[in-house]
């Protein structure tokens, strides 16, 4: 979280506002309200539920429809080998202090952040620095003002054991990433053998947060969206470069970080690939995605900026990571995707750690003559020596490096390969030619990795307006949760069944179009407006006898008059952003 000052009047603390109509009208609320709640889980409820799906299909349009990158899901239990290979279980940790008089326990880097101290400063602290920290800024319990006990690394992954054998460790993944580097070999084979290829899992995700207190933002099981691009570090350019070299990308760099500066150098993606700000051509592509991802969830570029991990802070796989951000009202910069160069970590690491092979095989475009070092043991001259052990020594032999072998023939003439003494007239050294037609390497990979619950939170802030008094969600209009309204004037004469004609005719064509009979026509567009309900379809007695409606635009209040027979082919080029709302009829009045 950053440390933009915040807006101290309850009026204009959006994060108030917005949870507040969050609630009201079913968008989302916490989880388990009839039994007093559960920090750090919500439900989304019709509306929310909705915006959240468009929002996460936005990442579908992006990567997997336009740049082909492949989807997959997995289950969100995996075994406790799976996370000690990635490292988590020794790294996926937070500092924790407990009040020792009301037993709460509190993130000790939160604690700190909350006295000036930067998340970048106490991320690098070892424990005995927190506490000395903590006790130098007198820091107590927020909650009873009691003193704090030894700070600890608590482990934020869920445990749980497989099935009823208690040494079955189970997690509960922290990050869906993890699934995709496992069964990398299956994706390799259905992405055709070919690189670079890349796969997103869009999935809940679970972390025991130590205290989330900050709603959509930190919570104990939200939706991840991990992308993990595997490529050839060889040949490491992206053929989507064009597309995206001139975006401008604010940067917050390391170096600047360090002076405790938070000004932002702005470059485009090619200047940031050309002066090295960005090592990869992949990473430099799906950061810039991500800032236009979060321009047409609503929020303006000058409200995001990218921000260089320093080397403490990075996550233990990475080499160089960014994280989004996105400013926001009452937490000022908040990260909603992380971008990491994961170099070949995951896939190695869990290469050793069962044994699998996660290597791939490259044709070179031309075989390449090599001469290779070969020690072949002369078998007529271990045997008498080391009798039934021979073979043994043989094979054991043969798993040290041939230049390895030669190196200690010269040097000592003889070489000790576990306990037996090989020497150097008991083994064949000579040099062959071979012709080599490729090689085995493990794939690399850059990861954009989306909290789609953030995203959720900063589309509803961002969209989040007062006109005249009345709260209107002012939602892009590719997410808005519904598309169009559709309401008679009267529940009578007919009007009604009309309307339900044409609800059912949108319906039909595609659109999410929902209809509204409830109460007066001002009071439906009210709450429309409040929902976000993009267009407001009114069906009144002149639709009997000219076959019209008029249609009415959220964000304007203006209202145009159109033949019903137009609307699918209208209503389909305005959410195609190909019309604008004057485009779709007769201008009639504005409310
Ligand atoms: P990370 O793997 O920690 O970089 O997380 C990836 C993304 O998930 C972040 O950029 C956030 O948007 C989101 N995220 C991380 N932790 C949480 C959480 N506790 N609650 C909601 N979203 C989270």
């Amino acid at each position: 979280m950053g440390s933009e000052a915040k807006c101290s009047k309850p009026e204009c603390d959006k994060f108030v506002a917005v949870n507040e109509l969050a609630k009201r009208r079913g968008f989302f609320w916490s989880s388990f309200e009839i039994y007093g709640g559960s920090g750090g889980f919500v439900t989304y409820g019709p509306l929310g539920t909705r915006l959240k799906q468009n929002i996460e299909n936005k990442l579908r349009e992006l990567f997997v429809k336009k740049i082909g990158i492949y989807e997959m899901e997995s289950s969100v239990i995996a075994p406790g080998k799976v996370f000690e290979a990635s490292g988590h279980v020794d790294h996926f940790k937070e500092p924790m202090v407990e009040c020792q008089n009301c037993k709460g326990r509190f993130r000790a880097d939160h604690l700190l952040e909350e006295k000036g101290i930067s998340s970048a400063e106490a991320e690098k602290m070892t424990l005995a620095e927190i506490k000395e920290e903590l006790e130098r800024h007198g820091i107590v319990c927020p909650d009873c003002g009691g003193p704090f006990g030894e700070p600890q690394r608590f482990l934020t992954m869920f445990e749980t054991t497989i099935g009823p054998y208690s040494g079955a460790v189970g997690y509960g993944r922290p990050e869906a990433a993890q699934n995709i580097f496992v069964e990398f070999d299956r994706l390799y084979t259905a992405a055709r053998e070919r690189l670079p290829f890349g796969v997103i899992q869009i999935g809940h995700a679970l972390r025991n947060e130590i205290s989330p207190r900050q709603g959509l933002i930190r919570l104990r099981e939200f939706t991840i969206a991990d992308l993990e691009f595997f490529f050839d570090p060889e040949e490491p350019c992206c053929r989507f470069l064009g597309e995206v070299e001139n975006e401008v990308l604010p940067i917050l760099l390391c170096d600047t970080r360090l002076k405790e500066c938070e000004d932002t150098t702005d470059v485009t993606v090619r200047e940031a690939l050309d002066r090295k700000i960005i090592q990869n051509e992949w990473q430099a592509f799906f950061m810039a995605q991500a800032k236009r991802l979060l321009v047409e969830l609503g929020v303006p570029a000058e409200k995001q900026r990218f921000i260089e991990k320093l080397t403490w802070e990075k996550a233990h796989y990475s080499t160089q990571s960014f994280d989004q951000e996105v400013l926001v009202d009452r937490w000022g910069w908040v990260e909603v995707s992380g971008h990491a160069y994961r170099t070949d970590f995951d896939l190695a690491s869990h290469m050793k750690a069962s044994g699998a092979d996660m290597t791939v095989y490259k044709e070179y475009p031309n075989p390449v003559e090599k001469e290779e070092l070969v020690v072949k043991p002369i078998m007529a001259k271990l045997g008498p020596i080391y009798k039934g052990e021979a073979a043994k020594v043989a094979a054991l032999l043969a798993k040290v490096p041939a230049q390895e072998v030669t190196d200690a023939m010269e040097k000592q003439g003889s070489i000790m390969v576990e306990n037996y003494q090989v020497f150097s007239e008991q083994v064949d050294i000579s040099r062959q030619k071979t012709t080599v037609r490729g090689t085995r390497f493990i794939p690399h990979v850059v990861e954009p990795s989306f909290g789609c619950d953030r995203l959720f939170y900063v589309a509803l802030e961002y969209a989040y307006g007062i006109k005249e008094d009345r709260v209107v969600m002012g939602f892009p209009r590719s997410i808005a949760p519904v598309q169009v309204g559709v309401y008679p004037l009267m529940g009578k004469d007919g009007l009604d069944t009309k309307a339900c004609q044409i609800q059912n005719m949108l319906a039909n064509e595609g659109f999410m179009a929902e209809f509204d009979e409830t109460g007066s026509i001002g009071r439906r567009y009210a709450r429309a407006d409040e929902a976000g309900v993009q267009l407001g379809i009114t069906v009144d007695y002149d639709t009997l006898k000219e076959d019209t409606v008029t249609i009415r635009d959220r964000d304007s209040w203006q209202q145009v008059r159109t033949a019903i027979k137009d609307l699918p082919a209208l209503l389909h080029d305005y959410f195609y952003g190909k019309k604008a709302f004057k485009e779709l009829g007769v201008l009639i009045k504005s409310q």
